[in-house]
This record gives C-alpha cells, structure tokens and sequence, in this order.
C-alpha cells in the first residue's frame, strides 16, 4: 500500500503538469492507457449499477396522470378536453406535437425502450454493449463526461417513435430521450407486400423502401409470413415496436456506426407513408396505416 501511495504522489506533479499545458479540446474517446487508473474500475462500477437501475424503471410503466397535466398548446388543450381522441388527427394535418403528455394520452398503450449505442471502456478490452454513450471534452478543469442515449417509444401496432437525449448525467439525457421519442411519433403504413404470400395480414413493409444517414443506407424488403425480421439487431427492436414481423434487408455504407443505421431505418420507416398508392394497389398489398385498415 505505501509503495502505491509514493508511485500515486510521484503521478500527481504530472498530472498538474499536464492540466496546465492542455488546451481544451473535443475528443470522441479518451485514449486507452497502458496501465488503467486506479479509480476507473469504481467509476465504472457506478455507472453499471446506475444503467441497470434506469433500464428497471424504464420497463417499469410510468403512471401518466391526466389530471395533472396542465396542456399549453391548442393540440394539447383539444386533446385534453376530448376533443381529438386520435393521434392521427395531428399527424394527418401535419401539426407538430409539443408537448409529450399528447402522445401519453392518445396513446396510452406505448412501451419505452433504450437500445444499446453506447460501448463500455476499461479493462478486458472493454467494448460491452451499453445504452450510454460516454463521450469526453477535455478542459482546463479536467475531463468533462457527457452521456447520450437512443430512446424507442412504440405500440407494437403501427405507431413508433424515436429520441435521441445528451446530458451531462444519465437520468436527463434518458428523460430527453423518450420526450424526444414521443414528440417524433409517426405513423407507419404495414401490408403484406411478398409475391409469394397472401395471407392478407398487415405483417411486414408493403414495398421496398430505402432510408440514408450519412454513409448508412437501410433498405426494407417485404418478406413472406414467418420470416422474422432479418435485419441488425437493435433495428429489430425498432421494427418490432413498429409492428412489423418479417423483413429481409440489405445494409450498405459504414454500419459500424451504430446511431447512422439506426437514423436510416427510422427514416425508411417514414417513407413508407410518402408513396402515394391507388386504390387498387392498396387493396391487393392489404395496406394498414397506424393500426386502420385502408
Ligand atoms: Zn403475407
């Protein structure tokens, strides 16, 4: 123990040193060291336990109280009052949703779920899954964290949205996530759209639809029931909450980032409502938009 409390005073004086020669700078991740400091492992520790806690309270529903939702908005108030009694009275005339509580009440069915953006440093490589992305600005003062995290918030039955929160602690950028989620609520059209199927059920993309962010282009392509969602494993999650069962896919560009695929599918899911279609073809390809048959 003494030798590593001299070996810690030797370290200190260059650490000064250090600070006083940085210049403050952004960087994605901070290099790995040769040899681990000595509190990381704790605070790594502590952001585990913190992580576990937040994904419990996500599953857990929150309790939306109506009563005590004061709406400022005129969508809020006409939602409030009973008024609008669908989400697709705002998404229709294209009125932007302000305020979360609108989604909450119209509807009441949605689950919350934070998918994995983010990896885990340190030792052993590090590189573990996590739903918070850690990324540091060096300043004068020292190392400043910040943690984003992707938030889906969905109904399994036509209507999904997503949110992606920072903060310089974890429960904010959570919180901001899944009021971002809420506030991106789009509706997505389902059908049955493979040659080879016509079981007539609303269970995968009507037509092939292509979604690009930065370098990440994610196509969706109609699938035969009984398929499964064949497509990279947090855009699954996304596609379930969107209530979609069978898909084949093709993903083309750098898919290591991770937030690009997941942004690209998002915004193929958006395109399916952009393509206008007769009635004809609405018919045979069993459209649903939302959960209403067409
Ligand atoms: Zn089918």
């Amino acid at each position: 123990m003494a030798k590593e409390k001299e070996a810690k005073a030797k370290e200190k004086p260059e650490e000064a040193e250090e600070k006083i020669t940085s210049v403050t700078a952004v960087i994605e991740e901070e290099p790995q060291l040769e040899t681990p400091k000595e509190g990381l492992a704790t605070e790594l520790g502590e952001v585990k336990e913190i992580e576990e806690v937040i994904v419990e309270e996500v599953k857990r529903k929150g309790v939306f109280e109506k009563e005590l939702w004061t709406p400022k908005t005129s969508l809020g108030m006409k939602v409030k009052s009973g008024e609008v009694t669908s989400i697709d009275y705002a998404l229709d005339r294209r009125i932007r949703i302000l305020e979360p509580e609108i989604v909450d009440t119209l509807l009441p069915n949605m689950a919350t779920d934070l998918l994995m953006v983010g990896q885990a440093k340190g030792k052993f490589g590090g590189g573990q899954k996590r739903i918070f992305k850690q990324t540091q600005k060096k300043t004068q003062e020292g190392n400043k964290p910040k943690f984003a995290t992707f938030a889906i918030v969905g109904n399994e039955d036509g209507y999904i949205g997503i949110g992606y929160g920072k903060s310089k602690e974890t429960v904010p950028a959570r919180e901001k996530a899944i009021r971002q989620a809420k506030l991106n609520v789009i509706k997505i059209r389902r059908g049955c759209g493979d040659w080879g199927c016509d079981c007539g059920e609303a269970h995968t993309v009507p037509f092939k639809v292509k979604g690009k962010v930065g370098s990440v282009e994610v196509t969706l392509i109609p699938a035969p029931k009984g398929t499964g969602l064949k497509i990279e494993k947090e855009c699954q999650k996304i596609l379930k909450m969107a209530g979609i069962k069978d898909v084949w896919s093709r993903t083309e560009g750098q898919t290591r980032s991770k937030l690009n695929v997941l942004f690209a599918c998002f915004e193929a899911l958006q395109k399916l409502l952009q393509v206008k279609l007769q009635e004809k073809t609405a018919e045979r390809l069993r459209i649903v938009e939302g959960n209403l048959k067409i």
